[in-house]
């Protein structure tokens, strides 16, 4: 059961916002450094074991840098996430290109850097070889398993997801990948999204070792590396448990001992369950109001983290200095978007909120400032990184005016 906690003692929290300005999201570097060493220490029977860290979830250089030093490596699902891991210095065999719909330009920067190409269609093989001019020699691909999943405790419906190769394109896919050239293989999948049931996990590593061991039995064509994919959830509730990287790499193990035949490397691309609880958004409350319901407007709004409007998503929240006291109070929290789903939170209870307290937002270290946006003209802010010597630095500076007309051609420029 996880208890939400502060990346540091209040005072320490209101001294850095009075400091630096609300709001900002802070992330603790000492945290999610000993996360990615717990994980790659859980797996390390397994020989070769990486998380590609999905660029995604935090797309900062200087934690894709702390990462980095933990020996993980990067997923990213776009030419500019590639270029962001390259400038971090993850080198090119531990980045993965995960990407869909993919652009011939996103192909070729790829094929160019030689990073992993994990490809979501059987048609993008003949993509890659006219953009390129040939396959590279280690090649990926997404399956998706529809409805021939196996293992009865796999949720979701992948027969609707727009990713991955079928169950019936995938033998032809490496067939076709073998023929024209490629010499290592390797077995992608994503299946899961923010799941917290280890059992979905370990499923999806059976699945994987079945589907190795039926491409060797047709095609004699041998799987030298299996990516689990993200999707490993976090405890965004108070009182939600953690899944547990030891229990989880154990019962993979035990499956590996039984299943696998060939040497096999182990991958995950998890990005959430890595950084998403070490990450806080600190905001100033503007107002609080009461109409036909009570407010508490802050100065954070849905650009600075959507999922709760996006999804519905729970963040906790803590009123910093108030952790003690009853929450006998119900708020909806609010964003100052011209859009009424600006919402972080609809009633919910918490201690008696006044107009200048500072309010910690639990969990955005993941998928949070990374979704931000600019409608409404509202400017992106700062990303905090507590050092592993507990010093502070800023790792985003906050976009001013001049970065948000930045683009904009206030003199035409005629293009036909
Ligand atoms: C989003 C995504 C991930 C990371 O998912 P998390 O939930 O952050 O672990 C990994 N791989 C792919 C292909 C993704 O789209």
């Amino acid at each position: 059961m996880t208890k939400k906690e502060l990346p540091a003692e209040s005072q320490r929290i209101e001294e850095l916002a009075r400091r630096a300005g609300t709001p900002f999201h802070i992330y603790d570097g000492r945290a999610i450094r000993k996360n990615a060493e717990d994980m790659m220490k859980a797996f390390s029977w397994s020989d070769g074991f990486i998380n590609y860290f999905a660029v995604k979830a935090l797309p900062n250089i200087n934690i894709l840098r702390l990462l980095k030093e933990c020996g993980f490596g990067a997923d990213c699902s776009s030419g500019p996430e590639l270029r962001l891991a390259y400038e971090a210095g993850i080198p090119p065999e531990k980045i993965m290109f995960s990407s869909n719909d993919t652009a011939d330009e996103e192909f070729l920067q790829a094929f160019n850097m030689g990073v992993i190409m994990n490809l979501d269609d059987i048609t993008y093989i003949d993509d890659v070889i006219r953009v390129c001019g040939r396959l590279p020699e280690t090649i990926s691909f997404r399956y998706n398993p529809g409805n021939e999943r196996t293992g009865n405790t796999i949720i979701g419906n992948p027969v609707e997801a727009k990713y991955g190769v079928t169950h019936s394109q995938i033998l032809d896919c490496y067939r076709i990948a073998r023929d024209n050239g490629a010499k290592h293989f390797m077995l992608h999948t994503m299946v899961a999204s923010n799941t917290l049931n280890e059992d979905y996990i370990v499923e999806t590593a059976r699945m994987l070792f079945n589907l190795v061991n039926e491409i060797w039995d047709n095609t004699g064509i041998q799987i030298e590396q299996i990516d689990l994919g993200g999707g490993i959830g976090i405890p965004y509730r108070e009182g939600d448990d953690r899944v547990s990287f030891t229990s989880l790499s154990m019962r993979i193990k035990e499956l590996y001992g039984k299943m696998v035949r060939t040497p096999l490397k182990l991958s995950f691309e998890c990005g959430r369950c890595i950084t998403g609880p070490y990450g806080w958004l600190i905001s100033r409350v503007r107002h609080v109001t009461h109409k036909y319901k009570d407010y508490v407007g802050l100065d954070a709004c849905m650009s600075d983290l959507m999922r709760p409007a996006l999804y519905g998503a729970y963040h906790h929240i803590t009123a910093i200095g108030k952790e003690d006291e009853e929450k006998d109070h119900v708020y909806d929290v609010t964003g100052s978007l011209c859009e009424n789903n600006d919402k972080f939170a609809i009633d919910r209870a918490l201690p008696e909120i006044c107009r200048g307290d500072l309010i910690a937002i639990h969990d955005t270290g993941a998928h949070g400032h990374a979704m931000g946006f600019n409608y409404n003209a509202k400017l992106r802010h700062a990303e905090f990184l507590i050092n592993q010597d507990d010093s502070i630095s800023c790792i985003r500076r906050a976009e001013t005016y001049e970065d948000y007309v930045r683009t904009q051609l206030g003199e035409p420029e005629r293009i036909m």
